[in-house]
């Protein structure tokens, strides 16, 4: 066996010529000099995506996200702050803020291209205004939507009812609502016994709905089906009116969980926390019990509103709590 010291070996190889026959896929260092410096792009790759119910197409749209400040003071109701910050470190998220993404959907089929939620209609804050630019890149164009399907009047589901100008972002769809929360958020009475801070909802809300024509808006009842291929399934406590949807076509089903969970590390991890969001955080926790039981048997996949993009996946039971399981992302539809 030939022996070469370090010094011989090193040699060996500084004496190999680097140049053109050994790299021939390299652009020699002259020509590279005179090419554009590429700047590092600014903004994040489009933020939609795509999977299938049967016959129904389902396009993901994120419209971004909003971060909460101090997630382990007063964001959920009956957790201490160390449960709250080992439950994010857990699920390896700062503590400092919490990331919540916003992502509303597309459904299209038989004709129709429903929308379930329109997101904030970049309208609430700088880092939720991507969901007009997410629906262009997925080609889904606002005037030809035939329906839209709203969860719950929260700012972050119907604030792209319109856009800046005022007027109605969806010219052409039918807007359909749950009958139970149009009562609440058209009632005076409510809106006077609200407290301050929920005087600036009641008018957002009242806003955006004023931007169509009454004949237009339908409400729908607690368990209707609100298109072919999609029934509502009343979840309140949330708010009043809080809807899912399971959808079913050609043999399959999605459940669309809307606000059952804020961030799943947080309250699939522990559906017995109340988030600072739920109106009746003791209604909202048996629903979300019920909901997490039902899927998690059926091995049903789900998507959520507020679950980390593109939020489709499976619920699983656990010994305690429940587990979000993130579908594997698939390049064929
Ligand atoms: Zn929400």
């Amino acid at each position: 066996m030939v022996k070469l010291s370090r010094r011989a070996a090193l040699g060996a190889l500084a004496a190999v010529p680097v140049a053109a026959p050994l790299l021939p896929h390299l652009v020699p260092a002259a020509a590279l000099a005179q090419q554009p410096a590429a700047a590092p792009a600014a903004q994040q790759a489009p933020g939609f995506y795509r999977t299938r119910v049967g016959d129904l197409v389902v396009t993901r749209i994120n419209d971004g996200q909003f971060a909460r400040p101090k997630p382990t003071e007063g964001f959920v109701r009956n957790a201490s702050a160390d449960e709250v910050a080992a439950a994010l470190r857990n699920a390896h998220l700062p503590t400092e803020a919490l990331t919540i993404p916003i992502t509303f959907m597309a459904v299209q089929g038989g004709g129709r291209t429903v929308l379930l939620d329109v997101g904030t209609g970049g309208q609430l804050m700088p880092t939720a205004a991507h969901g007009a630019r997410n629906m262009a890149a997925a080609g889904i164009d606002p005037a030809g939507v035939t329906h839209v399907v709203i969860s719950h009047f929260h700012p972050d589901h119907i604030g792209g009812l319109t856009g800046a100008d005022g007027k109605a972002a969806y010219p052409n769809a039918e807007i359909l609502v749950p009958e139970a929360e149009w009562a609440f958020w058209m009632d005076d009475g409510a809106m006077s016994r609200a407290p301050e801070a929920m005087q600036g909802t009641f008018k957002l809300v009242r806003g955006r709905f004023a931007a169509y024509p009454a004949e237009r808006i339908r409400r729908y009842g607690s368990d209707a089906e609100v298109v072919p291929g999609i029934q509502a399934i009343a979840a309140p406590g949330h708010t009043p009116g809080h809807t899912v949807y399971g959808l079913s076509s050609g043999g399959k089903q999605l459940m669309v969980l809307s606000d059952t969970s804020n961030h799943p590390a947080l309250f699939v991890r522990n559906p017995g926390w109340h988030a600072i969001f739920d109106m009746d955080p003791t209604l909202a926790e048996s629903n979300r019990r019920k909901l997490f039981d039902r899927v998690a048997a059926d091995r049903a996949p789900v998507v959520a509103y507020h679950f980390p993009f593109p939020g489709v996946g499976h619920i699983t039971a656990r010994e305690r709590g429940f587990e979000y399981e993130p579908a594997p992302w698939s390049s064929e539809l």
